[in-house]
């Protein structure tokens, strides 16, 4: 259902709107410059397909810059060695802060570059990044080793103090997506930051703004020049930092093909890199789980974010028992749910991202017919007034077969299908049975039958009598090609830090 007023939106603020005016540069060294070769590239609104900004693109040279910066910066000590850890907790902490005085700007770019609703972008996705912010000041100061008793074979009687210590793991390559822009750079850039490495930063050529923004308040609390470099681009400025020599680890999030290529590219170095893939999440809902609020949660699980998630719960497996009321119910929220533009107040889905991803989930609509499938609701790109924007309807499909590529693949679209059950056995072979494992969910109110359901699904988390919960407490990331590292978290932790063992005679 389209929102009232469509054109009705939240008037763009004055500190967004002389933003935007800018064409914006690369942050590198501390400095704000044009890119080598000059160039600089549209950002395009997706609710109306108007260029809204401007951005230097960075390409291999800008990479190679920015990374001698970060190194330069690293090799002198002066954030992980000559600024104290609580300094360095504090930094981030006020850079928090900031991000907090200014949380309305971030939410409306975010709003305005990727599609999401104002909302959402609210309430989720710059929270949970000052979350990150405010969680990882906190451990930069309790970053300790351990003392190990030892004792040596061939030298005995002698005694030893051996003791680790954690250190950072140098110059941090960050790539990631357009989903959940400002908040994906949020689960890298904290974390690296708090264990005291350098970051060269590449957001994806869809959204760079909200990290400009996050930029020029990194610069505002002062942070040594070099220590967080941003390199807007496309994927060759990616590409060259997967690559790069003089780059000590990449965290990568986006799409698992490039995951492969990330795999290949390190090899170079054998730098470290830990991968954040993609989905195709089993949503399971028991006879015996309240349905209504299953209903609810299944279609936001898959709603959520214009399904642009990578965690979304896209293939839903209902018990036949409830299987027709769980249609029914997932059909009326999917003929009500409201779409508009992401500035619009009452918006709660907004446009797919770009025109690429727009052409990618409309594809998968019409291959989903062509196979057989049914959409009980949506099943095709909007028309009318919403034709101006990457406008797609929310979409159920039923009578799939486990072949269908809407089945097997990830869609990336507020697409899903419905599976009914009947042995539950079954039912968790066909959940497992996909080549990623990145999070999933059960709904019941039979505490034994959730626990052991939890058990048997092969993914990094799993959602129990809800979905889509986050906190920058507690870890995410993948099983099988979902990828392999945790953000968040403790965990993450090892991913920014290496130990170093260190052995003293007394
Ligand atoms: P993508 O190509 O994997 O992009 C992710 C990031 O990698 C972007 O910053 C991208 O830059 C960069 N990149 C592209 N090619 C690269 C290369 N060869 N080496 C290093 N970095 C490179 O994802 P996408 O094209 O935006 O989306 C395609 C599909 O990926 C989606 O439909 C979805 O299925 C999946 N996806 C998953 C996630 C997730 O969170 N797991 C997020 C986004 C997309 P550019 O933006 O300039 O290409
Ligand atoms: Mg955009």
């Amino acid at each position: 259902m389209i929102v009232d007023n469509l054109t009705d939106l939240i008037p763009v603020r004055d500190e967004v709107q002389s933003f935007l005016n800018k064409t914006h540069r690369l942050l590198i060294g501390g400095n704000w410059v044009e890119a080598a070769e000059g160039e600089t590239f549209e950002v395009i609104n997706p609710a109306d397909k108007k260029v809204i900004s401007h951005v230097a693109r960075g390409r291999k040279e800008d990479v190679q810059r920015a990374v001698a910066a970060a190194r330069k910066t690293f090799d002198s000590g002066v954030w992980h060695r000559k600024i104290g850890p609580r300094t360095r907790g504090k930094m981030i902490w006020q850079l928090a802060d900031l991000m907090e005085s200014r949380a309305d700007d971030f939410a409306q770019l975010e709003s305005l570059d990727n599609g999401k609703s104002i909302k959402v972008a609210r309430g989720a996705d710059v929270q949970l990044a000052i979350d990150m912010f405010r969680h990882f000041a906190g451990y930069a100061d309790k970053l300790g080793g351990e003392t190990i008793p030892t004792e040596v074979p061939y030298t005995p009687g002698a005694r030893y103090l051996n003791y680790t210590l954690r250190e950072p793991v140098g110059v941090v390559g960050q790539i990631i997506p357009w989903n959940f822009p400002l908040l994906m750079a949020a689960w890298k850039v904290a974390p690296a930051l708090a264990c005291g490495n350098c970051v060269v930063l590449k957001p994806a050529e869809q959204t760079p703004l909200s990290a400009i923004l996050l930029g020029e308040l990194i610069q505002e609390v002062g942070f040594p020049a070099g220590t967080f470099n941003l390199v807007n681009g496309f994927g060759d400025a990616g590409a060259a930092l997967a690559a790069h020599m003089e780059v000590d680890k990449v965290a990568f999030t986006g799409s698992t093909e490039v995951g492969y290529e990330i795999v290949k590219a390190s090899a170079g170095n054998l730098k470290r890199i830990s991968l954040e893939l993609g989905g195709k999440s089993p949503n399971i809902i028991y006879a015996d789980a309240d349905i209504e609020g299953a209903i609810k949660g299944a279609a936001s699980a898959i709603f959520f974010n214009q399904g642009q998630c990578c965690c979304a719960g896209s293939r839903l497996f209902v018990e036949r028992d409830v299987y027709d009321q769980t249609v029914e119910g997932l059909s009326n929220i999917g003929k009500n749910i409201r779409i508009g533009p992401g500035m619009h107040p009452k918006t709660e889905i907004g446009p797919l991202v770009s025109e690429e991803q727009f052409r990618r989930v409309s594809n998968f609509l019409s291959s989903g017919r062509k196979d057989g499938a049914k959409a009980v609701v949506g099943g095709n790109p909007c028309s009318g007034d919403l034709s101006q924007g990457y406008f797609v309807e929310p979409t159920v499909f039923t009578e799939t077969k486990p072949d269908m590529s809407i089945v097997c693949e990830e869609i990336f679209g507020p697409v899903l299908t419905v599976i009914p059950f009947q042995d539950p056995e079954e039912m968790l072979k066909w959940s497992n049975d996909t080549q990623y494992g990145l999070a999933a969910g059960v709904w019941t109110k039979d505490v034994s039958k959730a626990h052991r359901t939890a058990e048997m699904l092969k993914a990094g988390t799993v959602w129990i009598n809800c979905y889509n919960m986050f906190d920058a407490a507690s870890p995410f990331g993948g099983y099988k090609q979902s990828g392999y590292g945790r953000e968040m978290g403790k965990h993450v932790l090892e991913l920014y830090t290496q130990v170093k063992s260190v052995w003293v005679g007394i």
